[in-house]
């Protein structure tokens, strides 16, 4: 008997704090983001998990998607859009996702601690597949998705 695997839930960023950081408010390192033009394709917005276009107005600032500071809550570079974007939520991961090639994922306990084990490389291609097999495990409470830069792309969660 096979236990199904779990439906993902994705979301952007919490819009309260998407809205502090482009009202100037600090970001991890309690710094004011930097506002920029954006420049060739590779600008994925956290908030609305879009990719921002060449030449509107982006925020880049350094993000920590952890509630509060422990040893394992990386914190890394990221970049809004400038001007309001709707928050992403869906039970799917955007279309756009599949280039992100390759791309890290890793499980968190419910402490936000890395299951070790979880840590995988992986074709964008396979990143729904491999959070659905992540998710399956009872020790993983959510899953982290990363850029090849290490840059953290989204939270997923069970649906
Ligand atoms: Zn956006």
């Amino acid at each position: 008997m096979t236990t199904p695997l779990p439906r993902l839930a994705i979301r952007g960023i919490p819009t309260a704090h998407a809205q502090a950081l482009r009202q100037g408010g600090p970001d991890a390192h309690g710094q004011p983001p930097l506002r920029v033009v954006a420049q060739g394709l590779g600008n994925p917005c956290r908030h609305c998990l879009q990719l921002i276009r060449e030449g509107d107005e982006k925020l880049v600032l350094a993000y920590r998607p952890f509630d509060h500071a422990q040893p394992y809550a990386e914190t890394g570079p990221v970049f809004l859009h400038a001007a309001d974007c709707p928050r992403y939520e869906a039970d799917a991961l955007p279309a756009w996702f599949a280039h992100l090639t390759p791309a890290l994922v890793r499980g968190y306990s419910a402490e936000d601690w890395i299951v070790y084990e979880t840590g995988r490389v992986v074709p964008g291609t396979e990143l729904a597949d491999t959070c659905r097999s992540l998710l399956a495990r009872d020790d993983v409470a959510y899953v982290h998705i990363r850029s090849k830069f290490n840059c953290f792309q989204a939270r997923v969660e069970r649906g």
